[in-house]
């Protein structure tokens, strides 16, 4: 037994599964999961002293690998200063500031502690201020684990094969509406029936917790246009693109300003926090400046928002690090891509700058359907393969590969390797 799986043994008798967030558990690869000791730049050290390369980077917010010393400091300086007031720091407000610079369609936002909390929060305020209770989503799309928006979610749920969760009492979604991601028609069916009714259309604009799927041409437009007629409001949920595909996040890659952003991870480096914001007259619907209420003991926390204005700082004052990551992404992922070609296979790829998934399908994956044609079980025999070769990925289909600016080019050939050596097995 490794060091791992007696740890895991034990993990399983005081905790659901043996851990705190269900796709930690390696359930769909048929392994036990490795218990990490630590990590620096872009390598993980298990508690068996195996080193692997990090492509989940926490699930996102590693953009920049582990332990970049600008972020250590802030934190550090932060803990000696004492670690919550529950009062008004004045970082609270350059963290906002700094969002709202970078990102324009935010003008004014609030702070919390998961990008569950702020998907949740932000779908109150939408509802608030337009006084309507619908929201569309789209299947496959995740948003966290709260209650209105775990039908068809993406991510662990669609590993396990159950979309839906037990405990979530059918009011609490009777007001969500799906529709198909890359379909507009399926939303402006929605719109056409009960417009009136619709105060938000809740999406991830790069679709990462499905695999990858990114948004066809005009489909985002038309989404911006469909809310803008019938006065609902666009949210993007930018938890995982944003402050990653650039350093306005997809809205400012794809040039379609949304009414509201939510976002986490990244503006976290790692620390636990959330945020969500958006146009002026709508924050100011939230308390105490308005009727909708959303509060948090720990919300703003000083030691979270100095790991996140560290990491904003890097980022703003850095713009070369977007387009090295970006060019790393087309790099690595046209390679990975050439490399299945070369090995005969139908394998897809799809990717944009850092962020990307191999679908073991031969369909073009652009939604929820077609990502489901992906054959799981060979990704987790990849998978396998793989974290036997160092390498550590998602343990699971429909997640993403997160590159960061630590990975190096040696580290990425190393990984085309083993993959190559997984294909012509
Ligand atoms: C991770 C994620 C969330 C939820 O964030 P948590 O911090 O895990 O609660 C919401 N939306 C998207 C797109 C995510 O990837």
């Amino acid at each position: 037994m490794t060091r791992s799986e007696q740890l895991f043994e034990e993990a399983k008798h005081y905790m659901p599964g043996g851990v705190n967030s269900p796709v930690r558990a390696f359930g769909s690869i048929g392994e036990a999961p490795r218990f990490i000791k630590r990590a620096d730049g872009a390598y993980l050290w298990d508690e068996d002293g195996r080193r692997y390369i990090d492509f989940v980077g926490s699930w996102g917010p590693m953009l920049l690998g582990h332990n970049r010393p600008e972020i250590l400091e802030s934190v550090l300086d932060a803990c000696k200063r004492g670690l919550s007031f529950g009062a008004c720091t004045k970082i609270e407000t350059e963290l906002a500031k700094q969002i709202c610079d970078m990102v324009p369609s935010v003008e004014m936002l609030r702070m919390v502690n998961s990008g569950t909390e702020a998907v949740m929060s932000a779908i109150r305020a939408a509802r608030g201020y337009t006084k309507r209770n619908k929201i569309i989503k789209f299947t496959g799309c995740y948003h966290g684990h709260c209650d209105a928006v775990l039908v068809k979610a993406g991510s662990g749920s669609m590993t396990h094969g159950v979309p839906d969760s037990a405990g979530v009492p059918q009011g609490c979604t009777q007001d969500t509406l799906l529709a198909e991601y890359n379909d507009s028609d399926s939303v402006k069916a929605h719109f056409e029936r009960e417009g009136e009714q619709i105060a938000a259309v809740i999406i991830e604009p790069v679709a990462a917790n499905m695999g990858v799927v990114l948004p066809q041409a005009g489909f985002l437009e038309n989404l911006r246009s469909l809310c803008t007629r019938y006065g609902a409001l666009l949210i993007f949920d930018e938890v995982i693109t944003g402050f990653r595909l650039g350093a306005s996040g997809a809205q400012g890659r794809f040039g379609v300003a949304p009414d509201m952003t939510v976002f986490g991870k990244i503006i976290g480096a790692g620390m636990p926090v959330g945020a969500y914001g958006g146009r002026r007259c709508i924050m100011e619907t939230v308390s105490p400046a308005g009727a909708v209420y959303q509060a948090g003991t720990l919300s703003g926390n000083p030691v979270a928002v100095s790991a996140g204005y560290a990491m904003l700082n890097i980022l703003k004052n850095h713009p070369e690090i977007y387009d090295n990551l970006n060019a790393m992404g087309d790099d690595f992922f046209g390679q990975l891509r050439k490399t299945v070609q070369k090995c005969g296979l139908p394998y897809r790829v799809n990717h944009i700058g850092s962020l990307g998934c191999l679908f073991f399908t031969d369909t073009d994956v652009k939604d929820y359907e077609s990502a489901k044609t992906s054959d799981t079980k060979e990704y987790a025999a990849y998978c396998r393969h793989m974290l036997a070769h160092g390498i550590y990925l998602a343990p699971a289909q429909f997640e993403a590969v997160f590159l960061s600016s630590a990975h190096t080019k040696e580290m990425l050939e190393e990984t085309l390797e083993a993959a190559e050596a997984y294909f012509r097995r």
